[in-house]
């Protein structure tokens, strides 16, 4: 059935219920080029100060899942995936894809690169030489089955609509709406194919959704997308005021989740690790594999190498090293109280780890290593942070940024470290 655009944005305007036809008709006939972006830009405004309800948004996630290839992994393992809305140190997948492999699931996590403050893991896994990120979907398939992991770029062909429609959002003020930011997360990781799906919702500072309530309600529609699409789906909601572990970058990020499928590395890291993997492996039906006494063992560390060198890469050969360091020092005795993750990403950011625009360069030598957590004691001249960068130019725009980045109190007027949870609530299907 054929519409008129204008009929479809009038209805939205109005606050009106789009109905399934519409919306099958208007994404496609968007992707293919025969709505115009201004016309899109109108709906996308209308949806952003009408909304969409839940059935609406589940009929919008299919039809920019239908706007491209669905991927069907003819694996014999149990398929279950990880994403995360994006955080400042985030580099849990790096860790997490060769344990649940390990554990016995397939993971096939196909990723973004970094955009703005926030890093992107195929940015990250880049600094490794070697490693390649694009891949067939015949090579994804085959690593599945004999490694069990594969971290690659998205495919050209997965969810066109929203490569799209995400490029006119960024540049009309539409991105913040729920239901386009649910839509679009869940087109991409349901046309992957996978038979679960755990999702990271992140909130605080250094994540998109800044409060708990949008965080919460953003996991929860996370949730009913893959519910209304006969996917096993589950939302943690975790917090993202400081950032996580103690490297953001790129190179710096790949040595800690090293670390980490070592046996070693910052217990936050270890400890959402371990959780999300219990979720995916709970998914699978594999609940009663214990995922750290599996990444205790080291078995993850060998499927980490293994799916490494299946791209390319060689796991054993130095990282880059950044050509300049600066440290930044404590100008007192105390408590660190607050690190923002924010300040911390945009520092890092400015250094070179991340891009402005798609298509720039970056430095995988590039990043911040945390000397001191919010609660650790520190002493005066003590480093704080290290910046890493190839162009000593970059670090006065970074120290900017980090200019209210933390702050140290007397001791008994911070809270002290111990609890490493980052997890606020799990929501599930
Ligand atoms: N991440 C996405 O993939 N889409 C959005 O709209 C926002 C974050």
């Amino acid at each position: 059935m054929s519409f008129a655009a204008v009929d479809i944005i009038r209805a939205k305007r109005d606050g009106q219920r789009l109905t399934a036809g519409q919306i099958a008709w208007i994404v496609d006939a968007y992707t293919r080029g025969t709505v115009a972006e201004e016309q899109m830009a109108a709906l996308a405004m209308a949806i952003f100060l009408r909304g969409l309800d839940a059935e609406e948004t589940a009929v919008w996630t299919g039809a920019m899942i239908d706007s491209g290839d669905r991927l069907t992994l003819e694996v014999a393992r149990p398929t279950v995936d990880k994403h995360s809305t994006g955080g400042v140190g985030d580099k849990i997948t790096l860790p997490l894809a060769p344990l649940v492999a390990t554990c016995g699931a397939a993971v096939p996590q196909l990723s973004g690169r970094g955009l703005g403050h926030t890093g992107g893991t195929l940015d990250k896994l880049e600094s490794i030489p070697g490693w390649r990120a694009e891949l067939s979907a015949a090579e994804i398939t085959r690593q599945l089955g004999e490694v069990g992991a594969v971290v690659c770029a998205a495919t050209e062909g997965l969810a066109p609509a929203d490569r799209k429609l995400y490029a006119l959002r960024d540049v009309t003020g539409t991105v913040e709406s729920i239901p386009l930011i649910a839509s679009s997360i869940m087109s991409k990781k349901l046309a992957e194919g996978a038979s679960g799906l755990v999702l990271d919702v992140k909130t605080g500072s250094g994540a998109f959704m800044k409060t708990r309530a949008r965080a919460r309600e953003l996991a929860r529609i996370l949730v009913e997308i893959g519910a209304a699409h006969g996917v096993a789906t589950t939302a943690v909601l975790t917090a993202m005021d400081t950032p996580l572990g103690r490297a953001v970058g790129n190179a710096v990020e790949v040595a800690e989740a090293v670390e980490v499928l070592r046996g070693g590395g910052p217990p936050d890291v270890v400890a959402l690790t371990c959780a999300l993997a219990g979720e995916m492996l709970a998914l699978a039906g594999l609940s009663t594999v214990d995922p750290a006494a599996v990444l205790a063992s080291g078995q993850a560390y060998e499927t980490w190498c293994r799916m490494i060198r299946a791209q390319g890469g060689d796991p054993g050969a130095p990282l880059p090293a950044p050509r300049h360091v600066h440290v930044v020092k404590a100008d007192r005795d105390g408590v660190l109280a607050t690190l923002d993750a924010y300040a911390v990403g945009v520092a890092a950011w400015r250094l070179g780890a991340g891009r402005a625009r798609r298509g720039d360069g970056i430095q995988h030598a590039a990043g911040i290593l945390c000397h001191a957590k919010p609660g650790e004691v520190v002493a005066s001249g003590q480093p704080l942070l290290e910046l890493h960068t190839d162009t000593p130019d970059a670090v006065p725009a970074a120290l900017d940024a980090l200019e209210s980045a933390f702050t140290i109190a007397d001791p008994g007027e911070a809270r002290m470290a111990g609890d490493d949870s980052v997890i606020i609530d799990i929501l599930r299907s």
